[in-house]
């Protein structure tokens, strides 16, 4: 659902972007590790190694073809793949919409990989991306570093950090949103977050509902969920604005079956529910198989009201 100027306004069910758009999480690992992470992470060590950018390249150029528009890198967290920056060069060079979605650590310095491995990251410049992207998201999960760390762990600072890592896209003149996973720690707090989006000049502010069953269980879980209708009765609470940031409220509603993704070992997925997944192929060994669903989706896409 979208609203303009978030205010009192009802949550509808979740409709697709109806831009078609592949979700390449090609990030390995995290600079922090979220309650429940939602990410299905692909073994690389088992299945293949890390996609590469001439894979994800050569694989997209076909996709476009069968009615790809919008490459949304992601991960893990994309700036910990050690070719992103030629990634986004090249979704960007074949004519595709770039969005980046990413913590945004490593514009900061080397980074510290939290979650699914051990290490530093070296740094990814500001500048050396912006010319690729037409959008990046950012998370913002609370209006201090408590309510923020209680979901997203392992980075002390990572309210301040967050703030700093927008106003450095800001200063290259890259639009930018804030994403907010919606859960007990935070949900009284969501009209302070987006004031913070509207002082830090986001562009869009998205909210989505904590999933419980995401494919990462986590301790916290049935602690950060949400009673039935809270997210919902909260929105409601959230006084008019009369800024013009965008704002999408994400229900769980009807979001299953909405993406078509590539994990980072090159796999191709779709979510099957309850933090399940369905696996087509591999986008170089199976490519037939992987673009013959790609097609099937894009067609379900533009069927759904
Ligand atoms: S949900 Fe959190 S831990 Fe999982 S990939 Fe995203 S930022 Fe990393």
């Amino acid at each position: 659902m979208t609203i303009k100027n978030a205010g009192i306004a009802p949550v509808a069910p979740y409709t697709p972007n109806k831009r078609p758009t592949i979700i390449f999480s090609i990030g390995p690992n995290c600079p922090v590790r979220c309650e429940g992470c939602y990410n299905h992470f692909g073994d690389t060590a088992q299945h293949g190694g890390l996609v590469t950018a001439d894979e994800v390249a050569t694989f997209a150029k076909r996709a476009k073809i069968a009615g790809l528009a919008q490459a949304t890198v992601a991960g893990g967290d994309p700036l910990f793949h050690p070719e992103i920056v030629r990634i986004l060069q090249r979704f960007k060079a074949m004519g595709l919409r770039v969005k980046l979605d990413t913590v945004g650590t490593s514009f900061l310095g080397e980074a510290k990989i939290v979650f699914k491995g051990k290490g530093v990251t070296p740094a990814v410049a500001v500048a050396d991306i912006a010319p690729y992207v037409d959008f990046v998201n950012v998370p913002l999960d609370g209006s201090s570093q408590k309510t923020l760390g209680a979901f997203r762990k392992g980075r002390p600072h990572l309210f301040d950090e967050t703030r700093k890592i927008t106003s450095m896209l800001r200063a290259h003149h890259v639009h930018f949103g804030y994403n907010t996973v919606a859960n007990t720690s935070n949900i009284h707090e969501l009209e302070a977050i987006r004031t913070i989006a509207e002082e830090d000049g986001a562009d869009e502010w998205q909210v989505f509902e904590y999933d419980p069953k995401g494919p990462n269980p986590s301790r916290e879980k049935d602690a950060l969920t949400l009673h039935t209708g809270e997210f919902e009765a909260a929105v409601l609470r959230i006084p008019p604005s009369q800024s013009n940031m965008k704002v999408d409220f994400k229900n769980l509603q009807d979001r299953t079956g909405a993406y078509f993704l590539i994990d980072d070992s090159g796999h191709a997925w779709k979510p099957s529910g309850a933090g399940q997944r369905f696996i087509v192929g591999h986008i170089i060994n199976d490519q037939n198989e992987v673009i013959d669903a790609w097609e099937r989706h894009v067609i379900e896409m533009h069927q759904e009201p």
